[in-house]
């Protein structure tokens, strides 16, 4: 592994933070004070996303993509979600297992999904299933040539702005009883499907979820994406990386959170002296950066592991796991310097504090990846 970045990774770390500064960073303020990103703003940044060729850049060239691979992708991601994510969403990218696609699906899914003419939202959670998914009560059965669907979806990050959903469905159960999911791609303004607000969340403002209803939705038996079945293959397969999303994230948030208590450390004076020159201040600053350099050097190796093909189950959770319970401390140590001023809005201090807390939920919960990863401990020895 390389660590010197090459000239173009170099090139893209810095169109990003242009990007970034240019486009995202002056409308932060709105998003927090409103809790709403008007849909004017949206279009707007999508299409500068777009002529900056930030837009899909995971995609394959061959459907019109950047084609960066998994490490390139894991900078450009780090660098936007300095961002409110809100607003670094937009910026981003298709889902991954979009690539899954084929046939007809390429030119109806794929291929709109990276000019942007049609945005797609991914719905695995229900109210009774979140960590188990395989608890899951949304079903698709087998009508003539179509598949019928029936079931509620929760927490769908963006369905209100979305065209289609990767919908993940039971359609039946194995010999021992356990749900067997399929995955499909439903267009979302059809007849039988029902986008319905979501909740009120107290991190990342401005960034909506969903409930979406299902009530004898049909749709045609080609608009499933892999096999019958597989679905959970599927997830394997496409959706470890995005767990690298959510640590490349919350690294150049703590970053932010880390250069704001630095500066705080030199220049505010207590006790005629700035408080940096306390022990108590920077040992917590010594801590951090430490933390903050482990994360970083994880999240790389991972992202180069997924280009080598040798990224596990347990290497994509121990990431996850380090980088987003790192951003929770860093975040909470840099309110801690910054006293009172730390949790007024005046700085992003609490705001990268709030919108920390959700990254130790979503993509899987801390202890579904402690989980999985004792359980690649363990199993070897049998126990
Ligand atoms: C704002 C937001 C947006 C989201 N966007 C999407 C989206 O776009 N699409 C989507 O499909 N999902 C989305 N999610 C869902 C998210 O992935 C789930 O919230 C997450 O997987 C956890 O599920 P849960 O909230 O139902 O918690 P639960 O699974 O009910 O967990 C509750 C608690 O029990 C613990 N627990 C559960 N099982 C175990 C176990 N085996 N061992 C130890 N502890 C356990 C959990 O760690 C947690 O602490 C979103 C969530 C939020 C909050």
């Amino acid at each position: 592994m390389e660590f010197n970045f090459t000239e173009e990774q170099n090139l893209l770390i810095n169109t990003t933070k242009a990007f970034v500064k240019a486009e995202l960073l002056q409308h932060e303020e709105l998003l927090e004070k409103t809790n709403n990103l008007p849909k004017e703003l949206y279009d707007e940044i999508k299409k500068k996303s777009i002529e900056a060729g930030l837009y899909a850049c995971n995609m394959p060239v061959e459907h019109g993509g950047g084609g960066l691979n998994a490490f390139d992708l894991t900078l450009v991601e780090k660098h936007l979600g300095f961002a409110s994510l809100a607003l670094a969403e937009i910026a981003w990218r298709p889902q991954n297992i979009l690539m899954a696609c084929e046939g007809e699906l390429i030119d109806e899914y794929l291929k709109p999904a990276i000019t942007g003419e049609r945005k797609d939202c991914i719905a695995m959670t229900e109210p009774e299933a979140g960590s188990d998914l395989r608890g899951m009560k949304t079903n698709a059965k087998k009508d003539g040539d179509d598949w019928v669907i029936n079931g509620t979806k929760h927490f769908i990050s963006n369905a209100h702005i979305s065209d289609f959903v990767v919908l993940f469905a039971s359609t039946g159960t194995d010999e021992q009883g356990r749900n067997l999911l399929s995955c499909f791609l439903v267009d979302l303004h059809q007849k039988g499907v029902e986008v319905a607000k979501g909740y009120d969340c107290v991190s990342h403002r401005g960034y909506v979820n969903n409930v979406i209803n299902f009530n004898d939705c049909r749709i045609p038996g080609k608009n499933i994406l892999g096999e019958k079945d597989k679905g959970f293959e599927l997830m394997n397969v496409w959706l470890e990386a995005t767990r690298l999303t959510v640590a490349a994230t919350s690294v150049s948030r703590a970053e932010r959170a880390f250069d704001i208590a630095l500066d705080w450390s030199a220049n505010r004076k207590q006790f005629g002296k700035v408080i940096g020159k306390f022990q108590g201040v920077s040992f917590k600053l010594a801590d951090m950066a430490t933390n903050i350099k482990a994360a970083n050097l994880m999240l790389l190796e991972s992202a180069w592991k997924i280009d080598e093909k040798t990224l596990s189950s347990q290497d994509a959770a121990m990431t996850k796991l380090f980088c987003t319970e790192m951003l929770g401390k860093v975040s909470d140590e840099a309110i801690q310097i910054c006293g009172g001023m730390g949790l007024m809005s005046d700085i992003p201090l609490e705001r990268i504090w709030r919108d920390a807390r959700i990254e130790r939920i979503w993509e899987g919960t801390s202890e579904i990846q402690r989980h999985i990863i004792s359980r690649s401990l363990l199993r070897p020895l049998g126990a």
